[in-house]
């Protein structure tokens, strides 16, 4: 045993099982301590997930304190200046998991060179992907840019992997505390109250991502091909902020589902998906320049508008296209919206108003709880058409069409649109077609900010520009 104090460095991993840094840690060290850095500037535009983070570190820490493992919070500017302080000891040593960002890859170059110097012990793990980043390429050394190939590939070189030999993490010998000023994670929760309702909808621990994991595997999986189309119901796992934050490994999804016998066309297809986040990290990696830029340079010279009247409505939810407001509403009341609503939502967005794809991203990154830059980057550039493997621009989602067939008895708007919610379902995606005397348009429900078919030409006409 290393008689020196282990100290893991917890970021997107606020998990025990197959947690491999702090397993790492635990098995060589009698005494633990893990510690998360919370960079406040960081968070500025990720409002909803402060809410996710303080509640993760309360969940997390009493799972922890089981094992005899204090878990410290420290409030710090920047990661440079908490490590070259801690660079000064030599009382510890380091372990760590990899988060698959460019930013955070160059962090732990830096930690390692650094750690290497000033010879401390230091172990950095696999973070919370299948395959590593680097291990799927094409046949000539270069990254894959479509999805399908990529999947087939990575599916296979997944299976084929020898597993390793499952490692348990240890219980510590005693508890101790390293750090001082260690701050309490309900001072990071937003100062605005909107939160609140998420304390109704979501528990952000470890047990429950497992929980929700084999709910949805019993209940749900094999009709997942079909009903995760449809926003009215519950037929996607929603688990997508607890992988984000790392509260369950997409190797116990792979190895649950695996579980799953006979094997069905719905396992396969959400376990693609899982495989699109792969995909996206592995876009990131390769093609940093995406995370701020368009993927495809020439979208550098769309006319894209600036309307910030248009903007707000779209926000509020108060386009007057029913399908879309609801969207909207859905997302800031509950940090989470539907796939095929994200997509419609996105694409009125970027080719009905002819808005900046970054400006949507910059709103679902501070509303989303599973925010994630590799996702969300990359599914705003996919319905803006600028991304790798993207949908063509000149695709148009029509809202009205989309709302009848993915909401044709309108339940979806009726929940999140309760303005609309007694109008006859032949009206709900048009309420402007409804003529009642007890619905005023433009008074009970706002009128649509612009027509589908006048926004669609121009649309085009602006394509045709780049
Ligand atoms: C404009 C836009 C922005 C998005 N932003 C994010 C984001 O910030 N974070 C995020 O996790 N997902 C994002 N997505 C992808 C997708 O909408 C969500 O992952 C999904 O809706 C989460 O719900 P779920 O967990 O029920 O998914 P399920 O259908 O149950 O899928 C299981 C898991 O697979 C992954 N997944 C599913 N669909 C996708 C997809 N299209 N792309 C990548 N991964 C996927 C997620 O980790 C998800 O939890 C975005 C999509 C669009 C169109």
């Amino acid at each position: 045993m290393n008689k020196k104090i282990g100290l893991f460095w917890l970021r997107d991993d606020f998990r025990v099982l197959k947690n491999y840094g702090l397993i790492e840690a635990t098995r060589s060290h009698d005494q633990v301590v893990v510690f998360y850095l919370y960079k406040k500037h960081n968070y500025k535009y990720q409002e909803a997930q402060k809410w996710w983070l303080s509640k993760s570190l309360i969940y997390f820490r009493k799972n922890l304190n089981k094992l005899n493992i204090n878990l410290e919070i420290i409030e710090t500017e920047s990661f440079k200046f908490f490590f070259e302080k801690l660079f000064k000891k030599n009382d510890f040593s380091f372990y760590w998991n990899k988060v698959y960002e460019p930013d955070y890859l160059k962090f732990d170059e830096y930690l390692v060179r650094n750690f290497r110097n000033k010879n401390i012990l230091h172990k950095i793990c696999k973070g919370n992907t299948l395959n590593e980043i680097n291990e799927i390429k094409k046949n000539d050394g270069t990254p894959f840019k479509v999805f399908t190939p990529f999947w087939r590939i990575a599916e296979k070189y997944y299976i084929e992997k020898i597993p390793p030999k499952e490692k348990l993490i240890k219980k510590c010998f005693k508890s101790k505390n390293y750090f001082e000023n260690s701050i309490d994670p309900k001072e990071i929760l937003p100062n605005k109250n909107w939160f609140k309702n998420f304390e109704n909808l979501w528990l952000p621990s470890e047990e429950n991502a497992l929980k929700e994991l084999r709910n949805f595997i019993k209940n749900k999986i094999t009709k997942y091909s079909e009903s995760r189309n449809y926003p009215n119901i519950v037929g996607t796992s929603k688990l997508s902020p607890f992988i984000k934050f790392g509260q369950i490994h997409v190797e116990t999804i792979w190895l649950e589902c695996e579980k799953i016998k006979p094997k069905n066309f719905g396992t396969s297809k959400f376990l693609a998906e899982i495989g699109w986040r792969e995909f996206n990290h592995t876009l990131i990696n390769h093609f940093s320049h995406m995370l701020k830029n368009n993927y495809s340079k020439k979208f550098d010279k769309f006319p894209w508008e600036k309307n910030s009247k248009f903007l707000n409505a779209w926000k509020k939810g108060l386009t007057g296209y029913p399908i879309v407001d609801a969207g909207m509403r859905e997302l800031y009341s509950t940090g989470w919206m539907h796939n095929r609503v994200r997509m419609i939502v996105g694409s009125f967005l970027v080719k009905h108003l002819l808005i900046n794809w970054k400006e949507g991203e910059k709103y679902f990154r501070n509303c989303l709880l599973d925010y994630s830059p590799a996702s969300n980057v990359a599914g705003w550039q996919w319905v803006a058409g600028s991304g790798a493997d993207a949908a063509p621009y000149f695709r148009i989602f029509n809202p009205i069409l989309q709302g009848e067939k993915f909401d044709k008895e309108g339940a979806y708007v009726k929940k999140w649109v309760p303005e609309l919610k007694d109008l006859p379902k032949k009206f709900i995606h048009k309420p402007w077609e409804f003529n009642d005397e007890k619905f005023k348009l433009g008074k009970d429900y706002p009128k649509p900010i612009v027509k589908h078919e006048q926004a669609r030409v121009k649309a085009l006409s602006a394509f045709k520009k780049i």
